[in-house]
């Protein structure tokens, strides 16, 4: 048995994996539900109990696929998921959890997501993710896609709640580095980096097949622990095929060096000055 998942702590104090599943593209096509739950299930075997989804997935299809995988076993899960910015009003926001507990088979979300900044004053939608901590519909909030201002204005308008930022983070994207993460250190909130292997492009990049090879990996684990190597990062790859699911799970066990990072930064440079965040 390998080792636990390596945690990190949300400002409230809970511990989350550093590793969890995403579920972007799950949902959508019958056929391949089986597969789906199968490769979410394999996941949570493994460890990786941290469960990324949204309303917004698969039209609530991959909420329905996430539902399917955790019943039985929700208390040994992390659950995530976000409500669209078009139904982020006082009363949108409520519905939106309301309808996304029944497709997940659940009655709490452990961490429910502004999915990004729309038309809704961002007072109005904490009102309303502060009274669905209240009632114990959700146990947690956070936002995604936030840049540096956006998260200031979110201290502005009463989210001193707020306990994670989800956005895209990866070997590609680096913009985060210059900014957005000191901010989130500063502050000791966890970011979530999605698309942690570039929806799979960086696993056929050769400039990291070469760090990869030193470390008998494959170059979407060394994609992975690069993501990880800072410890208020979470990764939430999306892979429904199995293999895949369990080199994700060992991409824990690679200690990068000095002289591959020095490599990537290189192949892969980081930010000299401020970008806009980027989003997918
Ligand atoms: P990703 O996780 O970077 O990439 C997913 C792709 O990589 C899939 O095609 C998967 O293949 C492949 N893959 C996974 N592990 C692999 C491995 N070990 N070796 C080779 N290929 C591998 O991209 P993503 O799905 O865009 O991002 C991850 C999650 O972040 C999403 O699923 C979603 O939960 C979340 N997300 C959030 C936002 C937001 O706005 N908040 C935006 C984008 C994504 P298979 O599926 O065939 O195994």
């Amino acid at each position: 048995m390998s080792d636990p998942v390596r945690t990190t702590r949300l400002p409230s104090g809970v511990q989350v994996p550093v590793l969890g599943l995403g579920t972007w593209h799950m949902g959508e096509d019958r056929r391949r539900t089986a597969d789906e739950v199968a490769a979410l299930k394999l996941g949570l075997d493994l460890g990786m109990t941290l469960v990324d989804t949204a309303e917004m997935y698969g039209n609530g299809g991959a909420e329905l696929v996430v539902g399917e995988a955790i019943a039985g076993r929700r208390d040994a899960v992390f659950l995530v998921s976000k409500v669209l910015p078009s139904n982020a009003s006082r009363a949108g926001t409520v519905r939106a959890c309301e309808q996304s507990l029944r497709r997940l088979g659940t009655d709490r979300i452990d961490l429910y997501l502004l999915h990004w900044r729309g038309g809704v004053p961002l007072a109005e939608t904490v009102a309303a993710l502060d009274a669905l901590t209240a009632a114990g519909k959700i146990l947690h909030w956070g936002v995604s896609n936030f840049d540096t201002d956006d998260m200031e204005e979110l201290a502005d308008a009463g989210g001193s709640g707020v306990e994670t930022n989800q956005v895209l983070y990866n070997l590609s994207a680096r913009g985060i580095e210059y900014d957005l993460l000191p901010q989130a250190e500063a502050r000791g909130l966890p970011v979530m980096a999605y698309s942690p292997v570039g929806q799979g492009d960086l696993a056929a990049d050769p400039r990291v097949a070469e760090i990869a090879a030193r470390h008998g990996a494959t170059p979407a684990q060394v994609a992975l622990a690069w993501v990880m190597r800072r410890p208020g990062v979470i990764a939430i790859p999306k892979a429904v095929r199995p293999e895949h699911i369990r080199q994700n799970r060992a991409a824990l066990d690679i200690a990068l060096t000095a002289a591959d990072l020095k490599q990537l930064d290189a192949a892969f440079p980081p930010p000299r000055r401020k970008q806009r965040l980027e989003m997918i």
